[in-house]
């Protein structure tokens, strides 16, 4: 049974989605105006290896991530530069684009962008001025809190403390100091759109509420974001949607994750203690990288040093090296054919413990460091067994779990050029012997062999190969 740690109610509870096998997800995603750090990249690695954790237990899971393209640090920015936001929020997104590649991480459903949303965003102030949660001062609107009774029940914090100043922020236009903007008047040199409440641009918290139900509707089942999001933002997300919408839990779980460090200070722009990712993945292997930012369990801190990074550096060839001996004794085996011995067995049955080892680990709230042992226990087993390990297809087996569940930490075997055995393989090697497999699967098909079919496309996914059958017949693509 998956347990998860839920924000909202602060306890670990039973994961069950609102509707049958669907998991809807909303993770807020980087404000475009620079270069993420490597803090930005530890959030989208962790919810990368939840998302593939939900579709391994058999989740179908739509994956929103959003781009904030619209804000003060982005007008801020595009102003220091002298170009536009749309043009500064561009070359950011295509910045993103290629840590997402470096990372591994899966693409979203969908990216939208808040300056997409215009028009939701309107309709959804409107409606909170309608429902008696909003005003409108000279073209600035904002929610009211005090309108709205379950303020604070995300982030727990005491009313007086919001009211002194210190997390708020002051405006004299504000009835009362825990409002918030919904929408913000234009200011000269600013891009704005049209509103009943003149020309402006929405509030930060807005967009998340519009885009989580344009995407998913309301409620959904996760929704996830650093630790710094739970107040303002979240908080403020709640309480939109169910002023505008009546829906009091528009969210039912709250996934947030903890902060990267360095030296036990969270990692942040404004405070200038940050490295970037592009910096990080250019100075090391990105899949250790990858690897690093999933050592912690995701809610904890983890700090950023040296040592760490170099750690996952021999992690990841540890577990390498041991998919490579795997290989290795495969080539062995088939020129000089299998011979089973006592030991093949003692690998199936490691094969089969990491599989349990590492759902009992993730299934308590995505634990990482744990799935982490128990694959490091069965690549030890792989070590010490794999030379006296007669039997090919039990070889085969133990290479395809080792791939999936650190696939599943967002390490990829199966891409060639990540081994050096496999760089020595061509793509086209490579796709010759898959649209051979489809071949004989297409054969087995036609003679109603649907059990061997289905083998196939079933061992092709465990390799990261996903086949689709079209009316032009089967495509595939690496997943
Ligand atoms: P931003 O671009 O600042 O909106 O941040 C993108 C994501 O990174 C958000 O979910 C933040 O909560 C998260 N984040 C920001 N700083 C850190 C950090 N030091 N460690 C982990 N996550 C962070
Ligand atoms: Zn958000």
């Amino acid at each position: 049974m998956l347990k998860v740690y839920n924000t909202r109610t602060r306890s670990k509870e039973e994961f069950v989605p609102i509707e049958g096998n669907t998991v809807r997800m909303y993770v807020c995603g980087p404000t475009v105006y620079d270069y993420p750090h490597i803090g930005n990249a530890r959030s989208f690695a962790v919810f990368d290896s939840i998302r593939r954790y939900l579709e391994y237990r058999g989740y179908r899971v739509t994956y929103i991530t959003n781009f904030t393209d619209i804000d003060d640090k982005m007008i801020n920015r595009a102003n220091e530069e002298g170009i536009e936001v749309s043009e500064l929020a561009a070359k950011f997104i295509s910045e993103y684009r290629k840590i997402e590649k470096q990372l591994n991480l899966k693409p979203a459903t969908v990216n939208p962008r808040a300056t997409e949303h215009i028009d939701d965003i309107v309709e959804m102030v409107d409606l909170i001025i309608k429902n008696g949660y909003g005003y409108d001062v000279h073209g600035d609107v904002y929610f009211s809190v005090p309108a709205f009774d379950a303020y604070g029940s995300l982030s727990r914090i005491p009313m007086d403390e919001l009211t002194s100043g210190a997390r708020v922020e002051v405006d004299e236009n504000k009835k009362d100091p825990r409002d918030f903007a919904l929408w913000k008047a234009e200011k000269p040199g600013e891009p704005s759109w049209d509103s009943p409440w003149g020309k402006g641009r929405p509030g930060w918290h807005a967009e998340c509420s519009v885009m989580g139900r344009h995407y998913l509707g309301l409620p959904f089942d996760i929704h996830g974001g650093g630790q710094d999001l739970i107040f303002p933002h979240h908080e403020n997300e709640i309480a939109q949607s169910a002023a505008a919408y009546g829906i009091e839990v528009p969210v039912k779980y709250w996934f947030h994750n903890g902060f990267l460090t360095m030296d036990s200070e969270k990692m942040s722009k404004s405070e200038g203690n940050f490295s970037t990712a592009r910096e990080v993945l250019d100075n090391y292997d990105h899949q250790a990288v990858r690897l690093y930012l999933v050592t912690g369990q995701y809610r904890q801190p983890l700090d950023y040093n040296a040592k760490a990074v170099t750690q996952a550096i021999q992690s990841l060839e540890r577990i390498k090296n041991a998919a490579d001996s795997i290989r290795g004794r495969i080539s062995i085996l088939e020129r000089i054919g299998s011979r089973e011995s006592e030991d093949d067995k003692k690998l199936a049955e490691a094969a089969k413990k990491v599989r349990e080892g590492f759902e009992r680990e993730m299934d308590d709230d995505f634990n990482t460091p744990g799935a982490l042992a128990e694959i490091f226990a069965f690549v030890r087993e792989i070590n010490t067994l794999v030379g006296d390990v007669g039997g090919a297809a039990v070889l085969r087996e133990a290479l395809a779990v080792l791939t999936e569940l650190v696939g599943i930490l967002g390490v990829n075997l199966t891409d060639a050029s990540a081994t050096d055995e496999g760089a020595a393989l061509t793509s086209d090697t490579l796709k010759g012997v898959i649209e051979f497999l489809l071949e004989l699967r297409e054969e087995a098909r036609k003679s109603k062999d649907f059990g061997k079919a289905d083998q196939i496309r079933d061992r092709l996914k465990q390799i990261g190969v996903e086949v689709s059958d079209t009316k032009d017949g089967p495509t595939w693509k690496l997943s």
